[in-house]
């Protein structure tokens, strides 16, 4: 195994937030693939977070034959797509980056998106990631050829890429969801849906519409409001909505996290166990959640004098239910003269506006569909067939399922991130990722070493895994009855990790070849 060395962080802080210096791409990148025939031993679908921290690892443990086949014409996933005003992690950025690649300059402790988008341009750029990017490729199906055990994977290009293995990067928040209102298709105004910010629309003075209220929308608001005519908000369900400890980062204590890097990664450390707490009141009930309640209670009161949209934006469902929301202005833009929140269940749409169910009809010049996204709970988000044919989206019709939310029984050598039941509600999504690119290289690793044609979990083994992680998430608060989109119509979590990100570790730590079924290469004489 080599391991590569990593360029110092002079060249991570010269790029953070700086997308200029980064060459964006318009047209499609030159062809520089091998030829057709050309076999990759890894092949990973996105250059996100995911796909990008993937092949760091892999080439630190001497796998370097690898091409990250990208949709887009530019890096950087949900964080490239999601630019829309106020778009910022609501998870500290010294916690929501790689441990490996810390950023001393991060601007303030909760980043921007374009500031998150530099630091993934900064991957590219000081890990070398570029020559192995193969830009607008979108996949439309990856197939197994069972008989020499290598998948195929199809792209719109009309190309078809051969890996003896397969990283599924493309992320669980990558394709946008508009609800299914009636009459959305006869809205004559402007419609832009969170995801697919348009930046060329000119909001100043126009009546607007947001519909939804969640993570994305509670950051739009606050920003919409102070250039829109007049801002209507719908809310369907109110979240509970936390303060944000949000501060900007002193020149000195970036001096001190470059020149003294243990001081950062002490801060990192802090920020895990304070979030790792937080699972005691997100995950299940406990004291702690009637503590958690009684604060998003107090901050409601301290920033929402008037009881009756107090009443209006107070959560009748546990805390930890659906994803908590971390804000210091969106109760105050919900109060500005401009805005109006909106709680009567939406009837349908109109040319003009909204019509909701007291048949009042909101006339606006643009719909902001802040609606989340189509998460793959219950189906793939391109055709994945396996051993002798079988299809994924088929038998996760029901929900999706998988061991230790990587590798699925029937579908060897593939890696899915963020797969089934990896999701993290009370910390870093990055701290799960890490945990599960560890333990994708480990399994690459024992084939490529191995020469194997097939490393394929065994279908009790998983079964019983499932078992015990449903049995867990049955006690945990995310099934206490609210709907999420953590959940199916039917109420099936397919999406959280019922425990801390330390069990996730833990789980995630330990590669044992014995739950796998092993398949030799045929030896070519
Ligand atoms: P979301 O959390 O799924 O919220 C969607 C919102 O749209 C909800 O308020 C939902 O209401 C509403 N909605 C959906 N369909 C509707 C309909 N037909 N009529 C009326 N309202 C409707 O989506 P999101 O805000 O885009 O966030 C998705 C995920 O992205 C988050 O959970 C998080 O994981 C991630 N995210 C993270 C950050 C971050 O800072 N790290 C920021 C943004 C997003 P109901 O609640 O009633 O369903």
């Amino acid at each position: 195994m080599t391991n590569e060395k990593r360029k110092p962080a002079k060249a991570l802080n010269a790029t953070l937030g700086e997308r200029t210096t980064v060459r964006r791409r318009t047209a499609a990148k030159k062809e520089t693939a091998k030829g057709g025939d050309h076999v990759y031993d890894t092949l990973i679908i996105g250059a996100g977070f995911a796909g990008l921290g993937t092949a760091i690892k892999l080439r630190e443990a001497g796998v370097h034959n690898v091409a990250i086949l990208e949709r887009a014409a530019e890096v950087g996933g949900t964080w490239r797509d999601n630019q829309y005003p106020g778009a910022a992690c609501d998870i500290p950025s010294n916690l929501y980056s790689f441990s490996f690649a810390p950023n001393p300059n991060w601007s303030r402790s909760y980043s921007g998106s374009q500031e998150i988008l530099g630091y993934v341009h900064s991957l590219v750029n000081d890990f070398g990631l570029e020559k192995l990017i193969q830009y607008q490729q979108n996949v439309t199906r990856v197939e197994l050829d069972d008989t020499q055990g290598l998948w195929m994977i199809h792209t719109d290009s009309g190309r078809v890429w051969k890996g003896k293995t397969v990283i599924m990067a493309s992320g669980p928040l990558a394709n946008a969801s508009f609800p299914k209102i009636r009459g959305i298709e006869n809205f004559k105004g402007k419609k832009i849906h969170s995801a697919q910010w348009d930046h060329d629309y000119d909001f100043t003075g126009k009546r607007v519409a947001v519909v939804g209220t969640g993570a994305s929308a509670i950051q739009i608001i606050p920003e919409l409001v102070k250039k829109v005519d007049k801002l209507k908000v719908f809310q369907r369900t109110p979240a509970w909505v936390m303060p944000r400890p949000d501060f900007s980062t002193s020149e000195f204590s970036k001096k001190v996290f470059a020149k003294l890097p243990f001081t950062q990664k002490a801060i990192r450390e802090a920020l895990y166990w304070t979030h790792e707490s937080m699972a005691l009141a997100v995950i299940w009930s406990s004291p702690v959640t009637r503590i958690g309640e009684r604060l998003g209670q107090a901050f409601l009161k301290s920033q929402v004098p008037d009881p009756w949209m107090r009443r209006q934006l107070k959560p009748d469902y546990k805390l930890g239910c659906k994803r908590i929301l971390v804000s210091n202005d969106y109760y105050p833009a919900l109060q500005k003269e401009n805005c109006e929140l909106i709680t009567w269940p939406i009837a349908n749409i109109v040319e003009k506006g909204i019509r909701t169910s007291e048949g009042i009809e909101h006339r606006v010049d643009c719909i902001v569909f802040a609606t989340g996204f189509d998460v793959p709970k219950s189906g793939t988000p391109y055709p994945v067939l396996g051993v002798g044919g079988r299809e994924l989206a088929k038998e996760w019709q029901r929900g999706a399922q998988a061991y230790k939310s990587i590798n699925v029984s029937g579908y060897p050598n593939l890696y899915i991130m963020f797969g089934p039941n990896s999701g993290p509600g009370h910390n870093s999504a990055l701290v799960y990722m890490e945990q599960q690119i560890a333990y994708a290289v480990k399994g690459i690793r024992t084939i490529l070493d191995s020469n194997l044609k097939m490393l394929d979990v065994k279908p009790d083994v998983q079964a019983k895994h499932n078992a015990n992680i449903q049995k867990r998430l049955a006690k945990t608060n995310w099934n206490s009855g609210c709907k999420s989109w953590y959940l199916t119509e039917d109420g099936f979590n397919a999406t959280m990790f019922p425990g801390f990100a330390t069990q996730y570790a833990a789980q995630m730590g330990k590669f044992d070849v014995k739950a796998y079924r092993q398949v030799k290469a045929d030896v070519v004489a």
